[in-house]
């Protein structure tokens, strides 16, 4: 059976990657739109041959209840958003797919968890990068410890930043690249850890070159995770240069990562030669299969609520850390 899904916000990702990427999914079809536009939803009811019925608006959707068509509401509007519509998804009765960053808080995590527990709904976060080949490379070499221990990680991702209604705004966005970009580089170290998390961090925020466009939230910060065993992990993410790398070291060998955060064209190569994979046809649509059958076969999922709100914890420590002077935080999970 295909699980009927209906996107939350009709933006640039939605348009341009998730609605495309439901065309190929085998599990999942879209049958439904909340938007806040009655003209773009109508157009979206045409193009993918939904009744009109099924376009809500961000006030109406405790009406999903009602729809049986609707089985799984997945969450694509600004990140300081999140929160307030996976919940009302949940409470719909609702499976819940949410884009990472998971939310704008830890404690804004701890109320979707809990909504999707209340209800007895499945919760999964946006991270598509768990599906492509050649990260799951990584993680199967984190697993194997084939060259032992990945004991020194590094990565970055930034690029320019131009113009974004709400990228730039603390309330919509929660932070500047650390919550947009930041976020792949730490799931990138954790999956090198095999998901272990770091026990303490150091962060740093440097200056910024355009600090009228960026007045609440940072340009670019840096970081390094330390982890239990010795290893580290640093970190940089920018909206004002380019990045788009991740390197993990271990004893025996080494794996390496370039074009690494893109929905496609990722390059990998370990110290035993390139890493040979065939591309999927569409990262977001193996995600999104995968979370249909998890729903459908109760399999648990490879990117959890959890997973989205250790990610917050994380992120959290990283601005407390910048923001008292590069200071050492533990970390709690
Ligand atoms: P976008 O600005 O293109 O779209 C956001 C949508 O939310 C718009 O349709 C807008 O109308 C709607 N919206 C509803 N209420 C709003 C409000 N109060 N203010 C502003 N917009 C409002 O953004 P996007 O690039 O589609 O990003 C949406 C989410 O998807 C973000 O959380 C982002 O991090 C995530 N995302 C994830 C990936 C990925 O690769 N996983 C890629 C891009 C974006």
């Amino acid at each position: 059976r295909k699980l009927g899904v209906a996107l939350v916000g009709l933006g640039g990702y939605s348009t341009g990657q998730l609605g495309p990427a439901l065309r190929l999914t085998s599990h999942c079809q879209l049958t439904g739109v909340v938007t806040g536009s009655v003209e773009k939803g109508k157009k979206w009811a045409a193009d993918y041959g939904f009744p009109e019925t099924s376009i809500y608006d961000y006030s109406t959707m405790a009406r999903l209840a009602d729809n049986p068509a609707i089985d799984i509401v997945y969450v694509v509007t600004p990140n300081g958003l999140h929160a307030e519509h996976a919940i009302a998804a949940a409470q719909a009765g609702k499976h819940v797919i949410c884009e990472k960053p998971m939310a704008n808080t830890v404690a804004d995590c701890d109320a979707i968890i809990a909504a999707c527990q209340k209800a007895g709904v499945r919760l999964g976060i946006g991270y598509r990068l768990h599906y492509d080949p050649t990260h799951a490379e990584l993680r199967r070499l984190a697993r194997t410890q084939e060259f032992g221990p990945f004991l020194k990680m590094d990565g970055g991702f930034g690029f320019t930043m131009g113009r974004s209604q709400w990228r730039a705004q603390k309330k919509l966005a929660g932070g500047g690249p650390l919550m947009d970009l930041g976020v792949y580089v730490l799931q990138e170290a954790l999956m090198a850890s095999g998901e272990v998390p770091p026990v303490a961090l150091t962060a740093r925020e440097l200056p910024k070159l355009r600090p009228e466009f960026f007045v609440d939230v940072e340009e670019t910060i840096e970081w390094t995770l330390e982890f239990a065993n010795g290893a580290r992990a640093t970190g940089w993410t920018s909206y004002n240069a380019n990045r788009n790398d991740f390197r993990a070291e271990a004893k025996d060998g080494w794996y390496e990562i370039s074009s690494a955060y893109g929905y496609k064209g990722q390059k990998a190569v370990t110290s035993r030669g390139p890493v040979t994979v065939t591309p999927p046809a569409s990262q977001q649509a193996l995600q999104m299969d995968a979370f249909a059958r998890d729903v459908l076969d109760g399999t648990p999922s490879l990117v959890p609520g959890e997973m989205g709100r250790r990610d917050m914890v994380m992120v959290e420590a990283i601005y407390a850390s910048a923001a008292a002077g590069g200071k050492r935080v533990e970390l709690k999970f």
